[in-house]
């Protein structure tokens, strides 16, 4: 008897029950693809609470749930160019892990795609930002993450502000949403180099004066990367280091409306989804789309 038609193996029918879980709006090819996204499963430096290693595909299976078509943004997600390779495969030092999410940055971005990263600590940010030395970063957090060392580490996820600023330089850092700043890092000679909008003001003149009043670059490309403490718990509770007293998930949502189309890496960071209820896992996803679609918005 010849094997006419019949495949070699059982593969085909098997993939179809079995599959790597991906953001359900990713149908492409990395190749075809606009948005790279991937996962980055590591929270190695954590200080406080650990479990952000278990975000990436928290955040994938919150955002099973979400709609695919969004008529405020008049986009289908699921028409996107939208690609997900994955999670990184990590070791447990975490210079070697901020090398590989450089390289991995690097190659997404010298395709001209726009890579979105979800963590994970705050550390790995480090290693992307290494790729957009002339952008402008915007950074959402509770805390101003600018020590030098801390644990030991100049890879910890407390010093990603100060790595950055190594990067990039004077007057190109806007974090939003800092309550939490420590003596040594007040002290820090270069701390003013760097925008410190504190949850306070955001709270108090709403977030779009706070944004007026921080003078940013008007023309730079930008890097975007979401702290999900910078969130108040009351939205964000499942956090590596909870902070009260925060911004609202729609003043998060307002500045990536505003800068979207100037967004040139995204990251969202610092889930655990150990201490979820679910609500954090699925704010995390929402604020993917908004970055897609706001992005995807024609006019
Ligand atoms: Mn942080
Ligand atoms: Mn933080």
């Amino acid at each position: 008897m010849g094997s006419n038609g019949r495949q070699k193996d059982n593969a085909g029918e098997l993939s179809s029950y079995i599959s790597l879980r991906k953001i359900a709006d990713a149908h492409y090819s990395y190749e075809d693809s606009k948005y790279v996204i991937f996962g980055v499963p590591f929270d190695q430096t954590s200080s406080f609470r650990k479990g952000s290693s278990l975000a990436p595909d928290a955040v994938r299976i919150a955002y099973d749930n979400l709609e695919s078509f969004d008529a405020y943004y008049g986009v289908d997600f699921g028409e996107i160019p939208i690609c997900d390779l994955g999670n990184l495969s990590v070791s447990e030092d975490p210079e070697e892990v901020v090398d590989s999410v450089q390289r991995i940055t690097e190659l997404i971005s010298g395709d001209d795609k726009i890579p979105i990263m979800i963590g994970g600590e705050h550390s790995i940010t480090g290693g992307a930002i290494r790729n957009f030395k002339n952008s402008t970063m915007i950074i959402i957090d509770a805390h101003s993450d600018f020590r030098d060392e801390y644990m030991g580490s100049k890879f910890n996820h407390a010093c990603i502000t100060h790595r950055a600023f190594e990067v990039l330089g004077e007057g190109k850092i806007f974090s939003f949403g800092t309550r939490s700043i420590s003596r040594e890092e007040f002290e820090d000679k270069d701390f003013s180099k760097v925008k410190f909008i504190r949850a306070e003001e955001i709270l108090r003149n709403g977030i779009n004066s706070a944004v007026e009043n921080a003078k940013i670059p008007s023309n730079s490309s930008i890097y975007f990367s979401i702290d999900m403490d910078g969130m108040d718990p009351s939205y964000a509770p499942a956090v590596g280091t909870p902070e009260p007293y925060g911004i609202r998930d729609t003043d998060v949502r307002a500045l990536i409306r505003k800068f979207s189309k100037r967004i040139v890496g995204f990251d969202v960071l610092e889930f655990s989804p150990v201490y979820d209820n679910g609500n954090t896992a699925v704010l995390a996803a929402k604020l993917i789309q908004d970055f897609i679609g706001s992005r995807e918005m024609k006019n």
